[in-house]
């Protein structure tokens, strides 16, 4: 069923990163876009994007939050989510400083994979559902996708074959920040994941 963008109401994880970035965006792109923290504002939502930031903090606060279960649920019953960076590591599979992921993606990620902050760098890639025009993808401290099952579809790959975004049904991930760049391209793409008819 497709809704008229004002309709859309998408839900952003703001425990710690860069939530505010993806609400303007979102904003700028004719949909609701709200700052979520606890299990009772999950209910209404037509989609969620877990932002970039520090995996770690973000799954620890997930946890006190009482949030992990409920954003499982709602992964399984295929509302649409979509993490960013440290939001790829929480939807994929892994153990970090003893708390677990989310794992609702069949993919393995290796966190901080191109190292240091100062290793952050910025690569156009094609993202095949975009089309041809490269997309500014933005990697700091970025994490990749090392290993993914069957059901899982690589979206993105820098030059040397890394992969890094991948969509599995209604979940998307990306290793990079488009929250960070003035191309809406990807949050459009992730709103038509929605359901909307803009
Ligand atoms: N390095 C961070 C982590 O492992 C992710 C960085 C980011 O989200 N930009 O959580």
């Amino acid at each position: 069923m497709c809704k008229r963008r004002r309709d859309i109401r998408i839900g952003v994880l703001a425990l710690q990163g860069s939530f505010i970035d993806h609400i303007h965006i979102l904003q700028r792109l004719g949909v609701t876009a709200v700052p979520v923290r606890l299990p009772e504002q999950l209910g209404k939502l037509d989609g969620l994007v877990m932002p970039g930031g520090e995996s770690t903090t973000i799954l620890k606060l997930m946890h006190n939050f009482n949030l992990a279960v409920p954003l499982k649920e709602m992964a399984r019953s295929g509302i649409p989510i979509w993490g960013t960076c440290a939001g790829m590591i929480c939807l994929a599979k892994g153990i970090y400083n003893g708390m677990k992921s989310l794992n609702v993606m069949d993919m393995v990620v290796k966190r901080n994979a191109f190292g240091s902050q100062i290793d952050s760098f910025e690569s156009n890639l094609t993202i095949s559902p975009l089309g041809d025009k490269p997309f500014p993808c933005i990697f700091i401290r970025a994490p990749f996708i090392e290993r993914a099952g069957l059901q899982v579809e690589i979206l993105a790959r820098l030059p040397n074959g890394i992969a890094v975004s991948a969509r599995q049904g209604k979940l998307l991930a990306t290793a990079f920040h488009p929250e960070f760049t003035d191309d809406p391209r990807v949050h459009s793409y992730f709103l038509k994941m929605v359901g909307s008819s803009a």
